[in-house]
């Protein structure tokens, strides 16, 4: 927040999530106690607001702390949840609620690449759990026929596909070159000299993925020599498993984000731990249960942010409505070793899959939609007892889940999500930068929609605060070269923000 720090991040998805900062000298005033009425409030230590105990809003109180800490910023945190747990998106749920049995009700993954969910688990003493080595049996259903039936781990198999280009033999060494050339670009967001942006579409063109962004994932990798079929099949695939979009409708960049998990990891227990640990470290006040319904300024003097709960009031209108994907996620138990095999016109000895995902390249050619994005087995919770994870776009139905899993269904638990931004080929994104001390963090979830970049786009947003507010000091503080942690920390494990 500035004329008065007041710093928003805004969820396009489930409501408004505002962080704001007050300075005392610079008036913005953010007013915890929601009484708009109040004509003047009282000046007292400046005070931060975030809207929301996600991945953005958490770890934005982290940063902020890590300011506090390295040089003694006085501001307040106040953290406004509206619901009773801390995560958003990031959900762990509980068959037959029974808390020995863990499930991440959000597939939610992050690969090593991801540096601050990864230094989060480390400093946090957290376990990780390595999914690289799941023995999954990989199968593609295109609605009508299974096009693929892959007999090892998937992602390994992926990988085999891709590093060898059995379909598109020459072309795919050299896209996975492009992969890895666009993953360790994206490793410069971590670097001391890391770019600050209030523009996502000029850090695009600085990170050289302005033609990734404008291009459908189907047009791009065509383009660059990858058979149709391999793209429409195996590339697709993991783009609706991903983020519930078709390849022609999803912009390349998060197309590539979507192959290139290497190394899928989790937080034992569910990532959600990061989180909540993020918050508890950073000293915040949380609310829980309180939800903002509004964020307006005051026409006084200071020009004060108010955030308001249930007291009506205007809302803040600078953001331009983001469509999100809405998704059915069902989880559940069976005793039934696989899916029924004659739903997937399999031989009654056939291996069946067990990661089933899907293509639409079946409705392209006049066929059938798939009825789900994906299936998976994801563990047991008894010998006998697996866990299974549907994704789709429409509801299932119980009868339905009988049928494919020869009526051995056990618990069901069905939830739906504002899941990911619909992320159609675009060269313009929400503003980062919604007016003076007032930041949108979610604008960076149409360009990359991960729990991670949330991290790195709060960070980015707390250190254009800092950086407007304390003339060029950031949240390692007034940048001094060569001096600090970071001279002893290895090039390749620092982690700006953390090591500075
Ligand atoms: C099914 C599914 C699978 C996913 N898989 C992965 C994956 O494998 N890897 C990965 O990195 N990402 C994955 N994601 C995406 C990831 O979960 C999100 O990118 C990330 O959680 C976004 O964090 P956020 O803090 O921006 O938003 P959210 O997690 O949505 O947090 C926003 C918070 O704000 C609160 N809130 C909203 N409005 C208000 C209000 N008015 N007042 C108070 N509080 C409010 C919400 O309750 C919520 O807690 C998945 C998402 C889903 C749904």
């Amino acid at each position: 927040m500035r004329t008065a720090l007041l710093l928003s991040l805004l969820s396009a998805t489930l409501g408004v999530k505002a962080l704001q900062l007050q300075l005392p000298f610079k008036v913005p005033f953010f007013q915890s106690t929601f009484s708009p009425e109040d004509d003047e409030p009282p000046r007292g230590t400046p005070r931060v607001a975030i809207v929301g105990a996600g991945a953005a809003g958490s770890s934005a109180s982290f940063w902020i702390s890590k300011a506090q800490e390295r040089f003694g910023v006085d501001v307040e945190v106040d953290v406004y949840e509206k619901t009773s747990r801390i995560g958003g998106r990031s959900l762990t749920v509980y068959p037959y609620d029974n808390d020995t049995y863990k499930s991440n009700l959000a597939r939610s993954i992050f690969i090593k690449a991801n540096k601050n969910l990864w230094r989060a688990a480390q400093e946090f003493n957290l376990t990780l759990k390595d999914l690289s080595s799941d023995d999954a049996n990989l199968g593609i259903w295109d609605g009508e026929e299974l096009r693929v039936n892959f007999g090892k781990g998937w992602w390994d198999t992926l990988k085999i596909v891709w590093r060898y280009g059995v379909l598109s033999p020459r072309r795919a060494d050299s896209l996975q070159v492009q992969v890895s050339a666009m993953v360790s670009k994206y490793t410069s967001l971590y670097s001391s000299d890391s770019p600050k942006w209030d523009n996502i579409t000029e850090l695009a063109i600085g990170l050289g993925w302005l033609d990734l962004i404008e291009s459908s994932g189907a047009d791009y990798f065509i383009k660059n020599g990858v058979s149709k079929q391999y793209v429409f099949e195996l590339i697709e695939a993991a783009t609706r498993v991903n983020y519930g979009q078709n390849i022609d409708s999803i912009h390349a960049l998060e197309a590539a984000c979507s192959i290139a998990a290497n190394g899928a990891t989790q937080i034992e227990g569910g990532n959600w731990q990061i989180f909540e640990r993020f918050l508890n470290h950073s000293g915040a006040n949380v609310y829980t249960n309180t939800k903002v319904t509004s964020i307006t300024q005051k026409q006084s003097k200071s020009r004060p942010w108010i955030v308001n709960s249930d007291k009506g009031s205007t809302g803040y209108k600078a953001i331009p409505k983001q469509p999100y994907v809405h998704l059915h996620v069902t989880l559940l138990t069976t005793t039934s070793p696989s899916m029924n095999r004659t739903y997937l016109s399999l031989s009654p000895d056939a291996k069946a899959p067990s990661m089933l995902l899907t293509t639409y390249d079946g409705v392209r050619q006049g066929g059938k939609a798939p009825e789900f994005n994906s299936i998976s087995y994801h563990g047991k919770i008894s010998e006998t007892e697996w866990i299974v994870k549907i994704f789709s776009e429409a509801p299932v139905e119980d009868e339905w889940l009988q049928s494919l899993f020869d009526g051995q269904v056990g618990w069901v638990h069905k939830a739906e999500f504002d899941a990911y931004p619909k992320l159609p080929p675009t060269s313009e994104f929400p503003p980062t930068k919604l007016d003076q001390g007032f930041f949108y963090v979610n604008a960076f979830e149409p360009f990359i929609s991960t729990m991670e970049t949330e991290t790195v786009a709060s960070r980015n947003v707390v250190d254009l605060l800092l950086n407007e507010e304390f003339g060029g000091s950031s949240i390692c503080g007034p940048r001094i070269s060569g001096s600090t942690k970071e001279a002893i920390v290895k090039e390749s494990d620092f982690v700006f923000g953390w090591d500075c």
